[in-house]
């Protein structure tokens, strides 16, 4: 049996309309309602079809829906969230796929008094944005990090779950708190460094801008991939996980200038030693079946954040 019938997607960028095309696919029987703020986004989605009902407002999108999934930035939540409290059949599971997960957990629970409140986070992703970015085996082989508050209803957990599982994710459940500090190295402090050397490339005017996108294979492409990423839901997830991602950038500053001191004093074993250690690593993410030995590190599809 399926764990939910009757899905609401709230919020159809990127990851609610690969959702949308996921269920479609793994769930044809599923009844799927969905919404999003801007016209132009409903307007997109009813010329994809890839649900059954388009609704203008979120409230009108989460009647009778017995799994709500809200897939906005995180800093729209909490209001997404208010718009819908009313709406809310008595049974219902909401979750979301916010990339921190400790706000959302806060601003959900706060929002959402008395219902199953079970946030999420599916590691897999894009740098693209919107309803046409989206595609239904996003998350096929990838993590689903369950973040459920303490003291919830262990058969919502279950349920939803199952519900990812049938979307061809692996899903693991943590403490949300953990799964902040986890992403901020794997994910936010990543995307953070990225944004810091394109920025800093694009503003060294003994380079030329012309010369950066010509000898751009040298590394900085990569960095650029991530750099595009979309600067609304980027910006939502440094504010929201400000405490774990300064943390984390504390210790990557320290780093960083202990191999600034190794270059200066010209100490060859300190860089040698780090960059064995992080071959290591890569080789280790290979073999785990996280990203693939290609040179172009199989980028043209998936990424994460
Ligand atoms: P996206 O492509 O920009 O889509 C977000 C959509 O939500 C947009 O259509 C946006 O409309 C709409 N929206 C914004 N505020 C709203 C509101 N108050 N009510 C209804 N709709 C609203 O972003 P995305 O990449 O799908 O990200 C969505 C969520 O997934 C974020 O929480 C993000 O942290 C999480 N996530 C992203 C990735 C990734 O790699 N992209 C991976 C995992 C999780 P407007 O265009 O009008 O703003």
């Amino acid at each position: 049996m399926l764990p939910f019938a009757r899905v609401a997607i709230v919020g159809m960028g990127l990851i609610g309309s690969s959702l949308a095309r996921a269920v479609r696919a793994a769930m044809p029987t599923v009844r799927l309602s969905v919404s999003d703020a801007d016209p132009a986004v409903r307007a997109r989605v009813r010329d994809l079809d890839l649900a059954d009902d388009v609704a203008d407002h979120a409230g009108a999108a989460v009647i009778d829906a017995d799994l709500v999934i809200l897939c906005v930035p995180v800093g729209a939540m909490a209001t997404v969230a208010a718009e819908i409290a009313g709406e809310l059949a008595p049974r219902v599971v909401v979750s979301d796929v916010g990339s921190v997960k400790g706000q959302v957990l806060a601003d959900l629970t706060a929002a959402l008094p008395g219902i199953a409140v079970v946030p999420a986070h599916p590691v897999a992703g894009t740098e693209k944005s919107g309803p046409d970015a989206g595609f239904a085996t996003l998350f096929r082989g990838r993590w689903c990090i369950l973040t459920p508050p303490a003291g919830a209803d262990a058969v919502a957990v279950e349920r939803l779950a199952d519900f990812w599982r049938r979307l061809g994710a692996t899903v693991e459940t943590m403490d949300a708190a953990h799964h902040d500090l986890v992403l901020a190295v794997t994910s936010h402090l990543p995307h953070l460094i990225a944004y810091s050397i394109v920025g800093t490339a694009s503003d060294m005017e003994a380079v030329t801008r012309g010369e950066v996108i010509k000898y751009s294979a040298g590394g900085f492409r990569d960095f650029t991939r991530i750099a595009a990423s979309d600067p609304v839901m980027w910006r939502d997830v440094f504010l929201a996980n400000k405490d774990a991602v300064l943390e984390v950038l504390q210790r990557f500053t320290e780093d960083l200038t202990a191999l600034q001191r190794a270059i200066r004093w010209g100490d060859g074993a300190a860089l040698e030693s780090l960059f064995t250690r992080t071959r290591d690593i890569r080789r280790t993410i290979v073999d785990a079946g996280q990203d693939t030995a290609a040179a172009d590190f199989g980028r043209a599809s998936t990424g994460s954040a």
